[in-house]
């Protein structure tokens, strides 16, 4: 039986919220979905203000734009990463300095940020990779240090926390930086209809500029809450707010998440368990949790000894019409950056790149699909 490596789950109840919004006959965004969509962000994490985007993407350079960046300002970004998290600082004029990967998971060495500072660094822009929170106390504690806004790429961190060694604190992933930014891709966890972001404010000073970015440079929001009796060109912005088909299509995944994320933290936890029998340096090691994150099953990847091993698993999985993927191509190296690049090398980076692959998650993949992967990949350490 063929297994892709992602499907878009419907709850069942997205079109009937499509529908009702077209039937409620205002289709453009900011809208009654979402609205209630916002508010459900705000109210379930205690994010000070968050804004509905078209993307993921989109919300990143919000932030950007947010960060008021000028010309050889530069930007640290972990080189591991999609592209959008650099392309959203380059948009805006800054340099991107790439960071390395830490050895136990792919998220950005917090250790190794202070040797990247200069006098131009305006930003941090840490990647919770696979949901999994990057050493945020010590992120935020250089950026205090050295007066640097950091805006949280938490694309994958949906419902996933950082828990602070330090004080025990539980905080929400995109909550804990001046500005967050979230995707609502269909790879994600849930999904907007395919494409779909959050823009979230956590520095009260930005909640102002960045309703006006959101309404295309106007003071619309300000109109509509009757704050102005007129609203006009005030800044900087583009069309950043989804449409309310879209906004509806997130409301019946949001209605879901409990049940949607636990569906996920069970396939995880059974490759998690079938596979620790087996996992070695020889063989492949397993995702590693720092303890101070939360699991919010985005993603199960493993990680090889070599390129070549990697190559040859991907190869017999697509055998047995299982597919696996792999991501991502350092950026520091990429054909549009190299030469932008200052040359260091970034080891933990290239590795990841190299040996890093994502096995099938998504809602609809039955426990019983997992345990005939997980049967197969037993099957090649034999
Ligand atoms: C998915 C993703 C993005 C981009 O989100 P889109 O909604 O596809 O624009 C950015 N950063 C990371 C880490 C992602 O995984």
């Amino acid at each position: 039986m063929h297994i892709p490596f992602n499907l878009p789950h419907l709850t069942g109840k997205e079109t009937h919220y499509m529908y009702q919004a077209v039937e409620r006959g205002k289709l453009s965004g900011n809208g009654e979905y979402t609205k209630r969509c916002q508010a459900f962000f705000e109210q379930r994490y205690g994010f000070k203000k968050t804004l509905l985007t078209t993307s993921g993407t989109d919300a990143l350079e919000m932030c950007a734009m947010l960060c008021n960046l000028q010309p050889g300002d530069e930007v640290i970004v972990p080189s591991y990463t999609f592209v959008s998290t650099a392309l959203a600082f380059l948009r805006e004029g800054a340099n991107v300095v790439f960071a390395d990967s830490m050895k136990r998971n792919p998220n950005l060495d917090a250790e190794t940020l202070e040797a990247l500072i200069t006098p131009r660094t305006r930003v941090i822009a840490p990647v919770h990779y696979a949901g999994v929170a990057c050493d945020m106390d010590v992120i935020m504690a250089v950026a205090e240090k050295h007066n640097l806004l950091v805006v949280e790429d938490a694309a994958q961190a949906l419902d996933s926390y950082y828990i602070s060694p330090k004080t025990g604190e539980k905080q929400p992933l995109g909550g804990i930086g001046h500005l967050g930014a979230m995707s609502f891709h269909e790879t994600k966890n849930i999904t907007a209809g395919g494409e779909g972001g959050l823009l979230i404010i956590n520095d009260e000073r930005m909640i102002h500029r960045a309703e006006i970015l959101w309404e295309k440079g106007t003071n619309r929001a300000e109109f509509f809450r009757g704050e102005v009796n007129k609203y006009g060109w005030v800044d900087m912005g583009s069309s950043f707010l989804p449409a309310e088909i879209n906004a509806a299509f997130l409301w019946a995944q949001l209605e879901n998440i409990e049940d949607i994320q636990s569906k996920r933290k069970q396939l995880w936890n059974r490759y998690y368990d079938r596979l620790s029998k087996i996992a070695s340096e020889t063989t492949f090691n397993l995702p590693n949790l720092p303890s101070y994150a939360t699991n919010n099953a985005h993603m199960f990847y493993l990680i090889f000894p070599t390129l070549d091993k990697r190559t040859k698993f991907v190869q017999y999985l697509r055998e047995q019409d299982i597919l696996t993927v792999f991501h991502y191509l350092p950026l520091h190296s990429s054909k549009y950056y190299e030469d932008k690049h200052d040359g260091r090398a970034l080891p933990e980076c290239d590795r990841y790149a190299d040996t890093l692959v994502r096995l099938p998650m998504y809602y609809d993949l039955a426990l019983e699909d997992v345990d005939r992967i997980c049967t197969i990949i037993e099957k090649i350490y034999d």
